[in-house]
């Protein structure tokens, strides 16, 4: 058995718990054994490496709650319109024509993009997952993955079902418990009841989680009240969504009965500022869902709507964009922004109690913030550096279960110039130009 110790400038264990100077982190076979301040003493025990950044402060990896990771092959071909135009007009007829291999290379387009922004771990909710799962292995990172059902037809519930069944049996738990898997029904206004039910059932039977969009829209929310009499969560509830663990992206619409709905049947909620507000979407109550206790993480959702997969971005919106909204500078402290992108999304995407920290016993997934940067100059708060001043530029290397993922800036573990070319390749044959003043 070997220890690995990196000597830093700065360690951010926590939310709440930072060692602002020299401080070490050792780890043994993926998992955390020693951390503290000052230089690493050596004792007798298993022969260790020893890594020196000194200009770096490190810090939990952050955790995506949201997304659709191949919809980066999609970023920029549908901007300034509202989610039922988007989807309709431009998003659904577009992904008609990925395959297998585009989702491949798009899910490590996003990977590539979300290693540099300092994400470790990312839920994600597509198609072709196998090839997902494929590119998410390769990556080398964490995800939380489900193959998206929507239930037009008796043909695509009985396909839905079918592929959810085949990813959660190859690949829950895959690449040494890296890659998790769940239930992924689209939205009630692409799975009738009957299907909800059946997905829900499946979630039970599989004994794995389910994800799914609510009440992202008013649209959405009107069109519920006009079908079935009820808001998009108390029909989720009665479709019998809740009673098994879920995930709900977005509650941008959700009343007080709607939070009590979330809070008593302990829902989750992906919180996506910035697809929210790109969409037009309006702004989840954040502040009302916390105050019931309910578990929130952050999300970027997919590329299309965002467009890029920037938890950086995501954590400082989730900080400001409330004081704005509420008219109160206390609200979403720094320190509460950094939970929710760390601790929170990953409790939010049902991963172990702790996880989203670097305390003893937990995963060694971490990324290093160069310290020599204009933003984290002077340093009388590293959190308030890292939540109000610094960008994903400023993340250089990505540690995943103690192994070196990203390095300078560059993936340790796949080609990225590969990608960059096939994504390049591909995005070409799906013969979209909306540039207007195109020579
Ligand atoms: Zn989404």
């Amino acid at each position: 058995m070997e220890r690995t110790v990196i000597e830093v400038g700065a360690l951010v264990l926590d939310s709440m718990h930072v060692y602002n100077g020299p401080a070490y982190l050792a780890w043994e076979e993926g998992r955390i054994v020693e951390v503290g301040k000052g230089v690493y003493q050596d004792h007798s025990g298993p022969p260790v490496k020893r890594l020196a950044k000194p200009r770096s402060l490190a810090m939990p990896g952050l955790v995506n709650a949201h997304g659709h990771a191949a919809m980066t092959l999609l970023r920029g071909a549908g901007d300034d319109m509202p989610l039922m135009n988007w989807l309709n007009e431009r998003i659904f007829p577009l992904e008609a024509k990925l395959g297998a291999e585009a989702v491949y290379t798009g899910t490590l387009l996003a990977c590539w993009e979300m290693l540099r922004s300092g994400t470790t771990f990312y839920t994600d909710m597509y198609m072709f997952m196998e090839s997902a799962a494929k590119a998410v292995s390769e990556a080398g990172m964490r995800a939380l993955l489900s193959s998206g059902a929507v239930g037009f037809d008796e043909q695509s519930r009985l396909r839905g079902l079918e592929r959810t069944t085949e990813l959660v049996k190859a690949w829950e738990g895959g690449n040494n418990g890296r890659i998790r898997t769940s239930v992924g029904p689209h939205a009630p206004y692409t799975c009738p009841p009957d299907y909800l039910h059946r997905l829900a059932g499946l979630a039970d039977e599989l004994s794995v989680p389910l994800q799914i969009h609510l009440s992202e829209t008013r649209v959405e929310v009107e069109n519920s009240y006009a079908e079935f009499g009820k808001s998009p969560i108390l029909h989720a509830a009665d479709c019998g969504v809740f009673d098994v663990p879920t995930l709900a992206a977005h509650c941008v619409h959700v009343d007080e009965q709607d939070i009590e709905i979330l809070a008593a049947n302990n829902v989750h909620v992906a919180h996506n500022p910035q697809s929210n507000l790109k969409l037009g979407s309006g702004i989840a109550p954040l502040q009302a869902l916390l105050s019931k206790n309910i578990c929130v993480g952050l999300g970027t959702d997919g590329a299309a709507s965002n467009n890029n997969l920037d938890m950086f971005e995501e954590l400082r919106l989730a900080s400001t964009l409330h004081k704005g909204v509420l008219e109160d500078a206390t609200a979403i402290p720094a320190a509460k922004a950094l939970y929710l992108a760390t601790e929170g999304s990953a409790l939010s995407c049902f991963r172990e109690s702790g996880a989203g920290t670097l305390n003893i016993g937990r995963e060694a997934d971490f990324i290093l913030v160069n310290l020599d940067s204009p933003h984290m100059t002077p340093r009388f708060d590293l959190i308030s550096n890292l939540v109000y001043a610094c960008g994903s530029d400023d993340v250089t290397d990505v540690f995943i279960a103690g192994e070196h993922v990203l390095s300078g800036g560059v993936p340790t573990r796949f080609d990225h110039e590969r990608v960059l070319y096939d994504a390049r390749r591909i995005a070409a044959s799906f013969g979209v130009s909306l540039n207007q003043n195109e020579a």
